[in-house]
């Protein structure tokens, strides 16, 4: 998977993360998926340095998909927009409702249902606030958003979206595509803001959406004053069976729905990067780099950078055994969800305020 990162800076322009770190220390602190090097790479992330630097307003974007239940692996973009969000950004998010409908084929009601109960509530939950905060269904938005999408098809060509997307890019993914972009370029449109900064944090999958929202910026560049959005990339979680975290094998993944002690039963029997014995163990110390159970540590448990060292040194070292860091994972995971779920039972009551909910 490393190989694989390394290609997006060797072929597609990104840039480490690391290198924006000491000029970002200058106006904030970093978050600790940045400090940790979950968030790897960057495309014009200066400019969002120099909105800080400068008072400069600036804008998030991100999207959900509402087609299943919302897990740690999904935490991880939420958690970047609330910390933006703390620095004074406005947010953006958008629900891919058309998409989930007629790309994923999931029904209306289920996919409106996720948006609202699993997304919205538990982002409410995590603690977005509903300051500088625009939640909005793709189906349900402002005329202005829709021109935008219509006038892309001028200039977006199907060989580009073949190159993409395969051979078999049909019209529900057009679709997609064109309001993806929308979804990217309108906030720079005066009737929502006019944001010149736009940063869209992402996974590197999604970095062939972000090159091609550059393209068209530039092409409507005279036309609408576009620029190119900034974007940062981070590593995805592994699934806690190893593999991809997937929303299809519950097993691989701790929703934050789950009930807290179906969430300690998954972590108790993820992979570990624990030796075969654990004489082994005490002589070569594990190995966290490989560890489910380390990643939902550094990603969402232990925030303080001096008790995660702990946790690398007790493992590297040997001293510590996977059953007795799972207990102790476990008891933080726990007392997580508790809390969590207790915010969510508000969350869900004020929904509706967040969001203009589509009647179908
Ligand atoms: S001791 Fe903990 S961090 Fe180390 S390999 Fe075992 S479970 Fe993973």
């Amino acid at each position: 998977m490393i190989r694989e990162y390394d290609k997006l800076f060797k072929y597609f322009g990104i840039k480490p993360f690391k290198d924006v770190l000491p000029e970002l220390r200058k106006v904030a602190e970093p978050h600790h998926l940045m400090r940790r090097g979950i968030i790897f790479g960057h495309r014009d992330f200066e400019k969002v340095i120099d909105a800080l630097k400068t008072g400069k307003k600036f804008a998030i974007l991100t999207g959900l998909m509402p087609s299943g239940r919302m897990h740690f692996g999904h935490k991880m973009v939420i958690d970047q927009v609330i910390y933006y969000q703390g620095l004074g950004a406005e947010i953006f998010i958008a629900i891919a409702d058309i998409e989930a409908y007629a790309v994923r084929k999931i029904s209306r009601e289920d996919v409106i249902n996720y948006a609202v109960n699993e997304y919205v509530a538990n982002y409410l939950a995590l603690g977005l606030k509903r300051e500088r905060l625009h939640i909005y269904f793709q189906s349900n938005y402002a005329k202005e958003y829709y021109r935008l999408l219509q006038m892309f098809s001028r200039k977006v060509t199907m060989a580009e979206l073949r190159d993409i997307y395969g051979e078999d890019v049909g019209p529900g993914k057009i679709m997609s595509v064109l309001t993806q972009m929308a979804d990217i370029l309108h906030p720079q449109l005066k009737h929502f803001g006019g944001f010149d900064v736009v940063l869209v944090p992402v996974g590197p999958d999604q970095d062939p959406h972000l090159r091609l929202s550059r393209d068209v910026a530039d092409r409507y560049a005279s036309e609408l004053g576009l620029k190119r959005p900034a974007s940062t990339y981070h590593r995805f979680m592994t699934g806690l069976l190893g593999g991809k975290m997937s929303s299809s094998k519950p097993e691989s993944y701790i929703a934050l729905t789950d009930d807290p002690d179906v969430a300690v039963a998954k972590l108790m029997k993820a992979l570990t990067g624990g030796r075969p014995t654990a004489a082994e163990q005490r002589r070569l110390g594990g190995e966290p780099e490989k560890c489910p159970v380390y990643e939902m540590l550094s990603y969402h448990l232990i925030t303080d950078d001096r008790e995660l060292e702990k946790v690398y040194t007790r493992c590297r070292s040997g001293e510590m055994l996977c059953g007795q860091c799972k207990r102790e994972a476990a008891e933080r995971l726990r007392k997580f969800l508790e809390e969590h779920q207790r915010r969510l039972e508000r969350a869900r009551n004020i929904v509706d305020k967040v969001v203009d909910i589509p009647d179908f």
